[in-house]
């Protein structure tokens, strides 16, 4: 049986650890603080953006959400995020995407000071990662190096091979994996013979946003497996193709109309040694490390 590298768990002592430094942050008088932009009404975006607020009211850290209306304009969202890059309660910012379609994203994500830029997208804090110096990482690639380390997975030596190159998944956790000395290889939409290149894989990250997309076959028996993806199946067909003969899951299908596979088709997790299960695997370490981001920011913004 294969190994569930319990994400909530690990997420749960990490919290624990940002909920001590924070605590002997404010003995110092010092409260790190996280301004989230949340702008117009979409759903997710609604949900994803509260769950990191209550967050902060957990550990302790001070937050701001800030709640434009979706009409906004680029020059808008600048001035708005110039007055938080300027503002001296506010460690960090983060800008929940995606944006409205008049709103140049890019040139809004240029404009945080790096120094506050606790989701780890501004091209001052790629470069650093790159090059290997201090860097607010991007939050999901960091929470996976904390899984794998945090479980005691040997990455050192290892063969990781990630399928995806996305700047916000893709390519940092490869950047990550490289740093802790993993001979890594990409793997992206071109790539050739794809099942070839990941069955060579000690440590596979599937991050590509395709349901169930990794088949038993592209899986090194013993394999540790990181499925990112996250996806929502909402007919009878999808939940048969994934879940046939799945009891409990049959049942949160059932009173929800809906359910969530990750990249990996779970016949699949049977091939790995370990693996990080959907939900419930990378998804918990994404906020908590945001969490960690702003307290780190916090500290470096203070020369601690
Ligand atoms: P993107 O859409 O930005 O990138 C997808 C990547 O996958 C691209 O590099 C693309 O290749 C590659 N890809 C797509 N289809 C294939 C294919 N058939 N074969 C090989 N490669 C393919 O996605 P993200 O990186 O933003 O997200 C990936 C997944 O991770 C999603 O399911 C998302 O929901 C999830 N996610 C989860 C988070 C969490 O908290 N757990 C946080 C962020 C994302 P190419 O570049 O050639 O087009």
């Amino acid at each position: 049986m294969p190994r569930i590298l319990d994400g909530a768990a690990i997420a749960a002592a990490i919290k624990q650890e940002v909920a001590e430094e924070v605590k002997r942050l404010g003995a110092q008088g010092i409260r790190p603080g996280l301004a989230a932009v949340l702008v117009g009404h979409v759903p997710a975006s609604e949900i994803y953006v509260r769950s990191k607020v209550q967050t902060c009211a957990e550990l302790g850290l001070y937050s701001d959400l800030i709640t434009p209306e979706d009409t906004i304009t680029t020059e808008e969202m600048l001035e708005l995020v110039m007055g938080l890059n300027d503002r001296d309660d506010v460690d960090g910012i983060l800008i929940q995407l995606p944006l409205p379609k008049q709103v140049d994203a890019k040139a809004l994500l240029d404009q945080v000071d790096p120094a506050k830029d606790v989701d780890g997208f501004h091209p001052v804090n790629a470069g650093r990662l790159l090059a290997g110096r201090p860097a607010l990482a991007p939050c999901t690639p960091a929470g996976v190096i904390e899984i794998l380390k945090r479980s005691e997975i040997p990455i050192a030596g290892a063969h990781a091979v990630v399928l995806g190159r996305s700047d916000i998944v893709g390519k940092p956790v490869a950047m990550l994996l490289l740093h802790q000395n993993a001979t890594v290889t990409i793997c992206h939409s071109k790539t050739r013979d794809l099942p070839a290149v990941t069955r060579e894989a000690d440590i596979l990250v599937a991050a590509i946003g395709r349901a169930g997309f990794v088949t038993p076959e592209m899986v090194k028996p013993g394999a540790t497996v990181i499925d990112v993806g996250i996806n929502r199946i909402a007919t009878r067909e999808e939940f048969e193709r994934f879940f046939k003969g799945d009891a409990k899951r049959e049942a949160a299908f059932e009173k929800r109309g809906s359910t969530l596979v990750g990249d990996v088709h779970p016949q699949a997790y049977a091939m790995a040694g370990a693996y990080t299960p959907v939900p419930g695997g990378v998804g918990p370490l994404t906020i908590v490390m945001l969490m960690a981001n702003t307290v780190r920011a916090a500290k470096m913004r203070r020369g601690l």
